[in-house]
């Protein structure tokens, strides 16, 4: 029997139209490092995506399918974008600022962006690649920033506002097409932490869930009573889909725009009091830090939505103290990010509540997972048997983008014949369905014919009183073939020797866990989205470039 039920495709028009009428008066406020910020609605700011829409095609002629890049940070212009691009039926592709140049340039000749919308601050990045982007017709710039440095590039330049102020506002000025909801919407390239970048392409249908996703209770849960400090770039996975999920349900963003130093962040908590937030667990390390040598107001702040790398306990107890709950989340570009979040399950008490909240999380209805065994069998979830973690679900990708005049989709190792997502995460599930991750597959240390967990080291070693941050990576050795490499940051005038440090860990793992290799760093270098970079220790240990202790 047929369904009785209509069929409307769910659409990234959908959720802009919605928001700029029911939440029109939702805020996104742009923190610009002088006394005010930047406010703008959600009425506004949907005004001003017609704008840029019916800009893109009337100026620029951007057509279906067409890749409008963005070099931006999060504020307003970028949200508009957001919206803009993909409800016109072309591809937004979020470009992360901080690749190397190599990497920019290899990313977007791969997608073939015809567009590029580039905030003035980020142009002197950009300038030097320009030669190397034969496909880059239009550079629209937004905001201040050294123009002169574009003098001569074969693109043609545009300013942001002048091209938005000849073009109407009124949403019924555009010619919104009917998309498909399958239709490509958005595009983002994995940040390359194990291996060269990737691109993923979402759909239409993939965000509208997604972003429902995000708004259940279950997940983040937020309201339009709430605003939320998007501290998570949106190049890094669509700001684990905050824009898109505000405007489903009105809540008010604070955008940092580039002041992402831990005293303007400090600053924008205490002066415009959101009550959520979302970064990385580095972020939140170094806030922690501003805030115990300067105290500043975060009462607002109640909730925290961490992720993109293990949270360490010891950073989640911190944080409780200053009245802040940091909830673990899990996911990857190619889960559009959000996997699992690591709301404890009714009745418990705060005791009982700890061990849940220090997990990965539990997964949604739409994320399915399974737990693959090296023999290739099917584990169990009895929170012991360790295998590497596969997911599919309606935002979960089946492919990787093949690259403008290439193959478009690439199946790639990466995923199953039997359609799962290889994830190259190992760890358990609890039979509730909460996941604890135990490494990546790429940095678990092979020790001996047993397996060191790097994640299950560092958090022990940061939860040192005098440790800032600690990384381990695996390096060779002749006997047990892989031992673990402690690298660590002490807190402000601290001081302490490895012996101590290995004598803490004693009780806390295994004892043939424990490293011998010890080394001080100033600080853990990091990827571009803010992870430890093991590729990058492994290979400075490689070099002889570390100052290794061996005891
Ligand atoms: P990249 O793979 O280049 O780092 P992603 O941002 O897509 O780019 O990273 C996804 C990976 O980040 C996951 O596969 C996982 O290894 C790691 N990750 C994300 N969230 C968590 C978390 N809460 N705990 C541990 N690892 C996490």
């Amino acid at each position: 029997m047929l369904s009785t039920m209509q069929d409307v495709p769910l659409t990234v028009t959908r959720i802009l139209r919605h928001g700029m009428t029911i939440h029109g008066k939702a805020q996104v406020t742009t923190w610009t490092g002088e006394s005010e910020p930047q406010r703008r609605s959600f009425a506004e700011i949907g005004g001003r995506a017609t704008r840029l829409a019916n800009a893109l095609r009337d100026e620029l002629g951007v057509m279906d399918d067409e890749r409008v890049a963005t070099l931006m940070w999060n504020n307003a212009e970028h949200v508009e974008a957001y919206f803009a691009v993909p409800s016109m039926g072309a591809i937004l592709h979020t470009l992360n600022l901080r690749l190397p140049a190599e990497q920019l340039s290899w990313i977007v000749n791969h997608a073939a962006d015809r567009v590029i919308i580039v905030n003035g601050t980020v142009l002197p990045l950009l300038a030097p690649l320009l030669d190397d982007l034969p496909t880059v017709e239009h550079i629209i710039v937004s905001g201040a920033g050294d123009r002169a440095v574009l003098d001569g590039a074969a693109a043609e330049v545009h300013d942001y506002e002048e091209l938005l102020a000849r073009h109407s506002a009124a949403f019924e000025s555009f010619a919104w097409p009917e998309l498909d909801e399958r239709r490509a919407a958005l595009m983002c390239y994995t940040s390359g932490t194990t291996g060269d970048p990737k691109g993923v392409v979402f759909s239409h249908r993939s965000i509208y869930l997604h972003s429902m996703n995000v708004n259940q209770t279950e997940s983040m849960g937020l309201t339009d009573r709430d605003t939320t400090l998007v501290v998570v770039p949106q190049f890094h996975v669509n700001a684990w889909g905050l824009p898109h999920a505000t405007f489903m349900t009105g809540i008010n963003m604070l955008m940092p725009d580039r002041f992402l130093q831990p005293a303007p962040l400090a600053e924008m908590i205490e002066r415009e009091r959101p009550s959520h937030a979302a970064a990385v667990p580095t972020i939140w390390q170094g806030l922690l830090a501003e805030v115990t040598a300067h105290p500043r107001d975060l009462s607002s702040m109640t909730r925290v939505t961490i992720g993109g790398s293990a949270c360490p306990p010891a950073l989640m107890e911190a944080y409780d103290k200053l009245g802040v709950r940091l909830c673990h989340a899990w996911g990857m570009t190619e889960t559009s990010p959000l996997g699992t979040t690591s709301n404890p399950p009714a009745g418990l008490t705060e005791e009982e509540e700890w061990p849940y909240r220090i997990t990965q999380g539990r997964f949604p209805a739409s994320v399915e997972p399974r737990l693959v065994g090296p023999g290739g069998d099917i584990l169990p979830w009895d929170n012991e048997s360790a295998g590497e973690l596969e997911v599919r679900g309606p935002w979960v990708a089946r492919a990787y983008y093949g690259g403008a005049g290439g193959e478009e989709l690439v199946p790639e190792e990466k995923f199953s014949p039997d359609g799962w997502l290889r994830t190259g995460d190992v760890g358990v599930i609890s039979p509730d369905g909460y996941l604890t991750l135990t490494d990546r597959a790429k940095d678990v240390i092979k020790s001996g014919g047993e397996w060191i967990s790097s994640v299950e080291l560092e958090n022990a070693i940061m939860a040192h009183p005098e440790v800032a941050e600690a990384a381990v990576v695996a390096v060779p050795d002749d006997k047990w073939g892989e031992r673990p490499l402690a690298t660590v940051v002490l807190k402000e005038d601290a001081s302490v020797d490895y012996a101590a440090l290995k004598a803490f860990l004693v009780g806390k793992v295994a004892k043939w866990q424990v490293p011998e290799r010890w080394v001080l760093v100033e600080s853990v270098p990091k990827t571009s989205v803010g992870k430890f970079d093991k590729k990058g220790i492994r290979k400075q240990y490689a070099n002889g470039e570390l100052d290794v202790t061996r005891l």
